[in-house]
């Protein structure tokens, strides 16, 4: 046999006596998370293990009676349930995002300038494609970010080639206020209902119900301020939907059947367009 015969022969001996070497999945390596890997282990997992990677990306701001922490907390929960199904590693979270100016003099709300944060998005993501991860998955946990963002993404895969997808959770899958809550199909606001639910549904005791119920549920929100009203400051940290609707609901099993159900889209989304990112290049 030619030599390279004789290595193609090795490769399939290799991948028959040892399926899971050729299989191997994120689920069997010991650690999700990038940070807990050494970077000479990581070398042997990107790509091939995976080329892929979540960045949950959230931001410090006030919301209510959720708290401060609700736009972080979301998008490291549902990454928690989508990385085992997209076989992606977890990147450390940016947890700083451009929190809205109408509501950031609040206590514990921090601010980045959004010029700031698209260039730290930018350079965050450069790294993640030079250590080999082609396919990224930003889910976000806050409105602010996604335009910087955005921008950061489409210079990146201009110059990369790389392929990114930012998910923000409470603009998709509108399905689910019915299915889980009976809510009519609707967009989340902010601090309500969905919003404290994916907090609720791993953190069952940050929703501060004591604080809830003593300023009432209507002096903590208000419904459709932004738009066609533009205030400077607001006069409230969260938004309801619509008047009347998606006041907040303690149930933790309801909170966790909407969590693993908003993960799922995410899941399914981000596994389709990586397949037909992968098709698009074998077209040329
Ligand atoms: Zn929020």
């Amino acid at each position: 046999m030619k030599p390279k015969s004789l290595s193609l022969l090795f490769a399939f001996l290799l991948v028959a006596a040892f399926p899971a070497f050729s299989q191997k999945k994120v689920k069997d390596l010991p650690y999700h998370q990038l940070q807990q890997y050494s970077w000479m282990r990581l070398a042997t997992i990107v790509p091939e293990v995976t080329d892929r990677i979540i960045l949950p990306v959230g931001t410090v701001e006030s919301h209510g009676a959720c708290p401060i922490g609700t736009d972080n907390y979301i998008p490291e929960n549902l990454a928690e349930h989508v990385w085992a199904d997209v076989n992606a590693l977890v990147a450390p979270a940016v947890n700083h995002g451009v929190t809205g100016a109408s509501i950031s003099q609040f206590p514990g709300s921090i601010m980045i300038r959004p010029e700031i944060f698209q260039e730290y998005i930018y350079d965050i993501l450069k790294d993640l494609v030079r250590t080999g991860f082609k396919n990224i998955l930003i889910i976000n946990g806050h409105g602010g970010n996604t335009e910087p963002m955005q921008k950061a993404i489409t210079k990146l895969h201009l110059e990369t080639g790389a392929h990114f997808m930012i998910i923000s959770w409470w603009e998709t899958a509108w399905n689910l206020s019915e299915e889980v809550y009976g809510l009519k199909p609707i967009q989340s606001g902010h601090g309500d209902l969905e919003e404290a639910a994916l907090v609720l549904s791993k953190y069952p005791d940050l929703i501060d119900r004591e604080m809830y119920e003593k300023l009432g549920k209507d002096n903590l929100g208000h419904a459709g301020t932004d738009k066609g009203v533009i205030m400077m400051p607001a006069w409230a940290t969260t938004r309801l939907p619509e008047s009347g609707v998606g006041y907040l609901d303690f149930d933790v099993k309801k909170a966790k059947e909407y969590t693993v159900k908003k993960a799922k889209f995410i899941s399914d989304t981000f596994n389709e367009a990586v397949s037909r990112w992968e098709m698009m290049e074998t077209w040329k």
